[in-house]
């Protein structure tokens, strides 16, 4: 920003204020203009460490965090914000790098502290006009409540006494300072907060009052004396409490749940966090005083109504900790409509301006407005689909614009049942809807517990009086959260609607206690374990399990679906190995199977002792007898799949597991099978010896299998042309296709293709059918990449399917099933950004399957490639898969959905780009990931 420029935001604020009736007390928003003597940089290095609100805009999030990049747009759009400077991102880098405990060297932020007490009029460590700031936390992507923040900084005896005298409110006074000695302690310090909340417990309880407004001056400076025994060591001097903070905030980067919430959402630990020094606007000093949350449309429906809560009376983080049950906007418009019809215009020109639906945080002192916070709100799935679908109809984003909007990951929302209307139930309590969905499931009172029991797969309901960032784990593992404080911009239902899980907020009425581990609503008393069902679209919460059922009609939800079909160049084909599954995954839009495992069929109780007999077979005719039995399950398992799938491609993969799996191993169950396959225990005993491999996953598989017993492959294509031809001759439209796996020499496939092809060619002859059975193969083995060309070039191999699963294990060189006893310990460490099992690694894996591609296209260029891999259906790797021109992804049935949208992500991420490239949302709203080329 020019020094002209920021002069003339400046006139123009101050000929705003000049309207307004200015109190004392009131701030300037960074109106002094950047003078030519102050330093531009603050260091003599050149870099430039620290910002004035005037000095950046929105599109500098890296450098400023989202909060600050955010509090300068706003002072650009001439909304009230209290001054500020900002320290960049890369000094709390530099100060991990230098890793001497103390700021970073080069960083010097007394000229912009200056700017703030030259535009509130106030000083730094003056009891006699003192100002006090807040030091907040700021990266550049929003992680809600995970880091720190220090308010009312720069207070000490002698300035609390100087507040006294210049405000004439004792109770405002000890209040702000019990605050402050309390969060310095914690965060600066790191003392338990616990002792703290006792003491004012404990002067509650004296009172016999329940609420912190009821506590007078004398009550307030009691705490404070009491605080100051607990903790003496806060130091007085404002200036080393600043230097404190700031210090504490960097370090806040590194703080274990901050970390966790990185891994869950993908954030880089590379980023680091900003740091905001601000003015404090004071929302606790009277009954003209209060601070809220507000969003410019309702972020749980997606209901195009400016929401909020707001708090009379109190400070910011007395909403988001849910210590009192906030009103709901209406309330304050009754009370300060002049207020009120600011704060609803500010939303208004907020939103209009970041074509987004806005999260606000604003606080209200003596009548007069600030604004504290604005960012792209976090919001349900629900709520995202509606508000895209909204703003398409309203003309402010285009359908592809629309798209980029949608957390893919989180469709599956839609998939999954709200409560039954009509079902019987037994209404047991009632809070607030905070994040809709609903969820039945255990009663149970503790993060940890909640882990624990969804690792053993169970479905659990966290109850909480109130959630925080440490019971972040437990919120994830669980399927529902019911809380008994806050509301609906608590923390928990904040990060539930984040996580797209149910959840229940200020259920007043409930009893929660967390030791004795009972919920009490009325005269109910459920119990750890017990069952209870919880509504997030309407508040109820229900006695036992009640019936649900699915949300995937929504209309929206079918609009959002069309555009990602209408934009997607790949198609979304399924893995199924039922009829069953194949119906869901074609109802929710498969375009076919790309995965049907035939040993699936072999697995069922009826048939597994036909396939125990098959293995240990003594000799051929006696394999081909059990084969036949195998042949016959086998082609009606597939002449049902082929009629579920009429039409559309489904392609069955020849038996991959090795053959140890399908045979007993405990002595009882040997006798049982050696009596129905009519052999004595001891040759059971021999073959399962003969098979046992010290490593299953590399072992004798996939196509080895065939190598060896060329009878059971050919009893598979046998049984595959058969079902084909079968429907054919009933007037269907069989599409089959036979997959090889796990190949690693081309000349594997020169034996196994022709015998398959042979097999198919003799059925469909005998049967007077013509069809075309088109044969491919697996590609899941990293000598398999290197030689895909050669794969492509033997006679009538036509498609080749990444199974992605498989190959990342073998190109990791780690199984996936002993990876997750270690694997923790990596993300903890840094070692990873993702899950490579859950996202699929683009560097590393990646760069074989390019390999690969680029291989096998230039022997054949049109050859038809897939992916069949859990990848498939994760959003972002599916945007991977559309970069290198797959022709389609398979994944399990739920994913569908989510790989249809993110596939028409991928590409309509290519068309905005072309269209504006400034246009394109940055800010990532939960988990929607961008190619990182164009998201910046
Ligand atoms: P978070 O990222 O956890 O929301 P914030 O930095 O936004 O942390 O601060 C926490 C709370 O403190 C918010 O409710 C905010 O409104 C309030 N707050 C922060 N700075 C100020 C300030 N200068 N004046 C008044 N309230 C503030
Ligand atoms: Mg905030
Ligand atoms: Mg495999």
């Amino acid at each position: 920003m020019t020094v002209a420029s920021s002069v003339a935001i400046s006139r123009r604020v101050s000929r705003y204020r000049s309207r307004k009736n200015n109190r004392d007390l009131s701030m300037k928003s960074q109106v002094t203009p950047v003078k030519t003597e102050m330093p531009t940089s603050s260091s003599p290095d050149d870099t430039k460490r620290v910002f004035l609100l005037n000095e950046g805009n929105k599109d500098m999030k890296m450098l400023l965090g989202g909060k600050g990049a955010n509090l300068c747009e706003m002072v650009k759009l001439e909304l009230p914000v209290p001054p500020a400077f900002i320290i960049t991102t890369d000094t709390c880098l530099e100060y991990f790098r230098e890793g001497t405990g103390d700021l970073p060297a080069g960083l010097d932020y007394e000229y912009a502290l200056k700017t703030l007490e030259v535009d509130t009029g106030k000083a730094f460590g003056d009891p006699k006009n003192p100002l006090l700031v807040s030091v907040r936390s700021g990266a550049p992507a929003s992680m809600p409540g995970m880091m720190d923040t220090v308010l009312n900084l720069g207070l000490n005896d002698e300035i609390v006494q100087g507040i006294i005298d210049t405000t004439g409110n004792e109770r405002f006074a000890y209040d702000t300072y019990r605050r402050f000695l309390n969060m310095y302690s914690d965060v600066v310090m790191d003392l338990s907060k616990e002792p703290f909340e006792e003491v004012i417990t404990e002067i509650k309880k004296k009172k016999g009052v329940k609420l912190d407004l009821e506590l007078d001056a004398s009550d307030w400076k009691q705490v404070v004396e009491e605080f100051k025994k607990i903790n003496p060591n806060v130091p007085q001097d404002p200036r080393e409490q600043l230097r404190g903070a700031v210090l504490a905030v960097f370090k806040s980067w590194n703080n274990d749940r901050a970390i966790r919430y990185r891994s869950y959402n993908g954030i880089p630990d590379s980023w680091g966090t900003a740091v905001s020094v601000q003015a404090m606007a004071y929302g606790n000093m009277n009954d003209e005083c209060g601070t809220g949350v507000a969003f410019s449309r309702n972020p749980s429906t997606g209901e195009d109504k400016f929401f909020g809560e707001f708090l009379p009376n109190a400070a910011g983080e007395d909403v988001v900790a849910g210590i009192r049950t906030p009103q709901p906007l209406e309330e304050m418009a009754k009370k300060w409509p002049e207020v009120y019809g600011e704060l609803y215009s500010y939303q208004d020109k907020l939103e209009k301006y970041y074509g987004d639906m806005q999260d606000i945080e604003f606080t209200v002192e003596n009548g007069r407005l600030y604004m504290l916070q604005c960012r792209n709100g976090k919001r349900t799935a629900k709520a995202a689909v509606k508000i895209a679908v909204d703003m398409v109809k309203e003309g402010t984003l285009t359908p592809a614009e629309a798209l980029l909007r949608i957390p893919a990951n989180q469709m599956d929302f839609f998939l999954h049942p709200t409560l039954d209307p009509k079902a019987d139930k037994t209404k047991i309590g009632e809070g607030l809807p905070a994040s809709p969905g609903a969820a039945t499931g255990k009663v149970v009172f503790n993060p940890d517990d909640a882990e624990v029991m969804a690792n053993v797969g169970e479905e659990v309901i966290l109850v909480r009086k109130e959630t925080t960032p440490e019971d972040i784990h437990g919120m994830k593992s669980a399927v529902g959260v019911l809380t008994a404080l806050g509301g609906m911009t608590s923390h928990a239902a904040v990060v539930a609607r984040g996580m797209g899980k149910c959840c229940v907020s200020g259920c007043t009425g409930a009893e929660v206690d967390v030791r004795a581990k009972t919920l009490t609503l009325g005269d109910q008393v459920i119990k750890e374990n017990d069952i209870i069902t919880i509504d997030g679209s309407t508040g109820d919460v229900y006695l036992g399990s009640v019936e649900r059922r699915s949300a995937a009609e929504d209309g929206d939800f079918q609009a959002v679906l069309e555009w990602a079909d209408e934009m997607r160049e790949l198609k979304v084909l399924t893995n199924a190995d039922t009829p069953e599954q194949a119906a869901t995954a074609r109802s929710l839009g498969a375009q076919g199977i790309g995965l049907c495992r035939t040993e699936h069929m072999f697995f069922d109780p009826n048939r597994i002792n036909a396939m125990r007999a098959m293995i240990v077979s003594e000799d051929k005719p006696e394999r081909l007898e059990h084969l036949e039995t195998l042949s016959e399950f086998q082609r009606s398992d597939i002449a049902a799949m082929l009629k579920e799938m009429d039409g559309l491609p489904l392609t069955i993969r020849l038996l991959d597991p090795p053959l140890h799996e399908f045979l007993p191993h405990s002595e009882e169950e040997m006798k049982t099978v050696a009596e129905v396959v009519g052999k004595p225990v001891s040759v059971l005993e021999d073959r399962v010896a003969q098979l046992k491999e010290v490593n299953p996953m590399l072992g004798f598989r996939g196509c080895r299998l065939s190598v060896v017993y060329p009878e059971i492959t050919e009893m598979q294509a046998r049984a595959v042309a058969a079902a084909a031809a079968k429907c054919k001759k009933a007037g269907l439209d069989p599409r089959a296709e036979i997959m090889v796996p796990v190949v690693s020499t081309s000349r594997e496939l020169d034996l196994i293709v022709p015998r398959i092809k042979a097999a198919v060619n003799d059925v469909l002859a005998q049967e007077g059918v013509e069809l075309d059975i088109p044969i491919g193969t697996m590609i899941e083995l990293p000598r398999a990449c290197q030689t895909a060309d050669d794969i492509v070039k033997i006679k009538d191999v036509r498609f080749m399917s990444f199974g992605t699963n498989d190959l990342t294990q073998s190109v990791w060189g780690l199984s996936r099933d002993d990876a997750v006893k270690f694997m923790g310990r990596y993300s903890e460490q840094g070692l990873l950004d993702n899950d490579p099992f859950e996202r699929f690694d683009e560097h590393g894996v990646g760069g074989l399957v390019k390999l690969a591609l680029t291989k096998a296209r230039e022997v054949d260029p049109d050859v038809k490639v897939g992916i069949c891999g859990e990848h498939g259906g994760e959003p972002g790797s599916v945007a991977f898969f559309h970069k290198h021109k797959f022709n389609y992804v398979s994944c399990s049935p739920f994913r569908v959905p989510i790989a249809r949208i993110a596939a028409g992500q991928a590409a309509a991420a290519e068309l905005v780009a072309l269209e504006s490239k400034d246009k394109l949302y940055r800010e990532s709203i939960t988990n929607v990931k961008l190619n990182p080329k164009l998201s910046g």
